[in-house]
Parts: structure tokens; C-alpha cells; sequence
């Protein structure tokens, strides 16, 4: 199929903040009294922005945490991106292809504007992704996926009808929001189970990104 846009996540499929995000996620929640391994941070947090760590602490271990950790928490995370963030393998190279074949994309992201400025910066992707290429939830009332309102942003400030869009995403959620968007969306199945991505709806999956310029 002949898509007029791909729309890419940025955590986890353009950037490789993940496993450092999460390292000190689950760092600074056993710091607190609540043990939690890198592999269960991923289980339950990855792809939802930090908005449920209060809730899961709340279930798991009747627990609750301090106002300022979400906050705390960004700023230990923005400290060590500064120090090591990363593309992940190839996002450089398919992206410029993509603009070599004259094929239209830009990115869209739960995450605030300065999470996302930052993240390119440092992995070196912002010649390849200016500001008119770049949404944020932020874009949107701060309403994040699995929420439609986001990739119908983007996709419409771009021109492009939500069905002649194709996104990547590595995020049950992402994938729910690209959906219910109305909108095909490959899997990307680096750091997630390809299951969690097939049950939320993923139209197909790829293990690495270059797979996705032979779905276009
Ligand atoms: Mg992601």
C-alpha cells in the first residue's frame, strides 16, 4: 500500500531512552521502599508516559508516593540523557532514506516538547526532524495516546486523511491510539513482547526499523 505519511513514536522507536529511563524509574521507586526490577518497570510502564506510576504503587504495594516524584524523577532522567542518550539502531539511516524517497513523515509523541527537543538533540536525529514535523500531547490539551487525538493532529496538520497513514509504534498503547485513529500501524518489537503489540490491534510487526522501508 502506498502511504502518503508515516508517523513515528519517538521513546523506544526514533530514540533509545528506554532502557535508561526505566533503569532510573525503577532505581529511584526501590530507592523509596518499593522494589521494582527493570523488567517490571517496562511491563508497567513502558508506553504511558509515567502517568500510572502513582496508581501501580497504589496497587501493588499499597503505597504511595511523594507530590514531587514525577517531577524528581524527570530530572534524574533529563540529567543521565544528557549523559548517554542514543538513537536506536538505524532510526539515522531509515530517516534519511525516507527523505532521500521523498516520502513524508514527522513524529508524534506523548511526551512534552522539551522531553522531545532534548531526546533529539542528544541523538543527534534533528536535522532530520525540525519543529513542523514534531507533535506533542502538548499539541493536544495534554490528552496522550491510547487516545486518537494526537495522530489526528499530526496527520491533519500535515494533510494527509488518517487512512493513507501508516504509524510505528512500540507501545500497546501507541498502537490502541493509531487504531482508533483509523490508522494501519507496524509493531516495533525491539523492547516489547510482539504478543502485547499484535493484542492491541499492530497491523504488522518489524524487529528492526530498516523492515519498514520494504512495507511502504
Ligand atoms: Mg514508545
Amino acid at each position: 500500500m502506498a502511504y502518503k505519511l508515516v508517523i513515528f513514536d519517538n521513546d523506544g522507536v526514533l530514540v533509545d531512552s528506554e532502557p535508561t529511563a526505566h533503569r532510573i524509574l525503577s532505581g529511584y521507586l526501590t530507592e523509596l521502599g518499593y522494589p521494582t526490577t527493570l523488567e517490571e518497570s517496562f511491563h508497567y510502564f513502558l508506553g504511558n508516559a509515567g502517568r500510572n506510576v502513582h496508581q501501580v504503587v497504589a496497587d501493588r504495594y499499597r503505597g504511595t508516593l511523594p507530590e514531587d516524584f514525577t517531577a524528581r524523577c524527570h530530572d534524574r532522567v533529563f540529567a543521565a540523557f544528557r549523559e548517554e542518550l542514543a538513537a536506536t539502531p538505524d532510526a539515522d539511516t531509515v530517516l534519511g532514506e525516507l527523505r532521500r524517497r521523498g516520502i513524508p513523515y514527522c513524529l508524534a509523541s506523548s511526551s512534552d516538547h522539551a522531553w522531545i527537543d532534548l531526546t533529539l538533540d542528544r541523538a543527534g536525529l534533528r536535522p532530520h526532524l525540525p519543529t513542523e514535523l514534531v507533535f506533542s500531547a502538548q499539541d493536544v490539551n495534554g490528552v496522550g495516546k491510547p487516545a486518537p487525538d494526537l495522530f489526528l493532529h499530526a496527520a491533519a496538520s500535515l494533510g494527509v486523511a488518517p487512512a493513507d497513514c501508516l504509524v510505528v509504534e512500540d507501545s500497546p498503547n501507541g498502537v490502541l491510539a493509531a487504531r482508533a485513529a483509523g490508522m494501519d500501524v507496524l509493531g516495533y518489537t525491539a523492547l516489547m513482547p510482539p504478543q502485547r503489540l499484535t493484542a492491541a490491534g499492530a497491523t504488522g510487526l518489524i524487529e528492526r526499523l530498516p523492515e519498514l522501508l520494504d512495507r511502504i
